[in-house]
């Protein structure tokens, strides 16, 4: 199997054009917030946004009918790599979760009322969304088959009734993507279906912003309750029971895209600490002159390099309309846990300052711990890889005997 990992000169010219474009007009907006997006309000994402649309950066991933470049996914990871060196710079782009990822499945499975509706807007930045799967325990979690959230047929609809958390971005979104069993049991692996819910639905409520670790997402992450919640039969998304089916047609890209974005910090954190190691002086040479800070630095790039390389196999499966779940989930496995070694290996080399909020870095740790947690925890991930490996190789067994 040989792959191309050259990028076609539009999308290596796009990527340098955002590069420049996050460091002159977006991070000066991120150190004035100091990393939290929340402190800046919808101002600042309306500003931001603008700024990208005038730069012509805006919406890299959305078809060109709904204003966007229409990048593949191989086109969108060095593009998304140069938005993510700002933790501002994907809400700039409109490529920040869950819109992201939201988009993508809207315009693979919605129809083309719901796609005018509830795509177009998004893919302008006018309004944001949330995807409510998660559920506090016993529900829907690392296993999403555990889902408890109830939809009932009803005269001219659908009754939604169930409790939600994690939902980031809920506060504040003109809609909700909630996933829902439409049959069979909680531990049964069908009979979810995607629902399409308007923020004014009086059934939908925001109980509260769970705090956590990380801040840089607009909407917070909210516990959400769905209580009588009456939607119309055009309220849903694909085809009834088919949910956990479309939901792989979103985890797939998004787990990769969220890859691509994470990399641009692991490259800035980089950037920083070797920024540091070369201008501090310490036992009579530079930083950058003693082993040990040497061998972070290159453990550093080692991880980045690899990351990318993982990241590219996993994109070009999707991009051959292969499911990639193999590859992404290998590609998402290590890429989390190697961002979250390069960050704090580069908050260590800049020592006290590295903990200071003179730099970001303690920020950026804050973020990108939360990555190993969603879009499927490493260990879910390790397990589904054994699993298709044990698998491979039974299959393999069979075939030869
Ligand atoms: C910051 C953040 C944002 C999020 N945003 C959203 C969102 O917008 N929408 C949404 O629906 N959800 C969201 N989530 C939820 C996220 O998808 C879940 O947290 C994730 O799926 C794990 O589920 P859980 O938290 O219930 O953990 P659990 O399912 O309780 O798992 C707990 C731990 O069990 C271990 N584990 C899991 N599987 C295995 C296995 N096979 N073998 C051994 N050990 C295992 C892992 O260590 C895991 O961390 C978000 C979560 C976070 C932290």
């Amino acid at each position: 199997m040989s792959i191309d990992l050259g990028h076609d000169p539009v999308v290596s010219e796009l990527a340098r054009h955002t590069a420049e474009f996050v460091r002159s007009v977006v991070v000066p907006e991120e150190e004035a917030f100091a990393g939290v997006a929340a402190r800046g309000g919808d101002a600042m994402r309306a500003r931001l946004q603008q700024a990208a649309k005038d730069a012509g950066l805006f919406a890299p991933h959305v078809p060109a009918q709904f204003g966007g470049h229409g990048l593949d996914m191989r086109g969108r990871a060095p593009v998304f790599e140069a938005a993510g060196y700002s933790l501002f710079g994907p809400l700039a782009l409109n490529i920040a979760a869950p819109d992201e990822g939201n988009m993508h499945m809207l315009e693979a499975i919605a129809t083309a009322e719901q796609k005018e509706r509830y795509l177009r807007p998004l893919a302008t930045g006018e309004v944001r969304s949330c995807f409510a799967m998660t559920e506090p325990a016993p529900g829907a979690g690392s296993d999403p088959t555990a889902l408890t959230t109830r939809a009932a047929k009803e005269p001219g609809g659908w009754r939604i009734d169930g409790r939600k958390w994690f939902i980031t971005g809920a506060d504040g979104a003109a809609y909700a993507i909630c996933m829902a069993r439409t049959s069979g049991e909680p531990g049964h692996r069908g009979g979810a279906t995607m629902f399409l819910v308007d923020a004014d639905n009086p059934g939908m409520k925001i109980v509260r912003h769970v705090e956590t670790l990380d801040e840089s997402l607009y909407g917070g992450h909210c516990e959400m309750l769905f209580d009588g919640c009456l939607v119309p039969h055009d309220a849903v998304l694909g085809e009834v029971d088919k949910g956990f089916d479309y939901a792989q047609v979103r985890l797939g890209p998004a787990r990769t895209t969220h890859c691509m974005r994470w990399l641009g910090i692991a490259a800035r954190a980089q950037d920083i600490a070797v920024a540091r190691a070369a201008d501090r002086r310490l036992f009579g040479s530079r930083l950058a002159e003693l082993g040990m800070v040497q061998a972070m630095i290159a453990d550093n790039e080692i991880d980045i390099a690899a990351s990318r390389g993982l990241v590219l196999q996993a994109c070009w499966e999707l991009d051959q309309g292969r499911s990639g779940a193999q590859s992404t989930a290998v590609a998402k496995t290590f890429t989390a846990e190697a961002v979250w070694r390069v960050v704090d290996r580069s908050l260590q080399i800049c020592g006290s300052l590295g903990i200071s909020g003179d730099v970001l870095l303690s920020r950026f740790l804050r973020e990108v711990r939360p990555f190993r947690i969603y879009d499927g925890p490493s260990e879910t991930h390790r397990w589904a890889i054994a699993r298709r490996v044990v698998r491979r190789h039974l299959d393999n067994h069979a075939s030869a005997s």
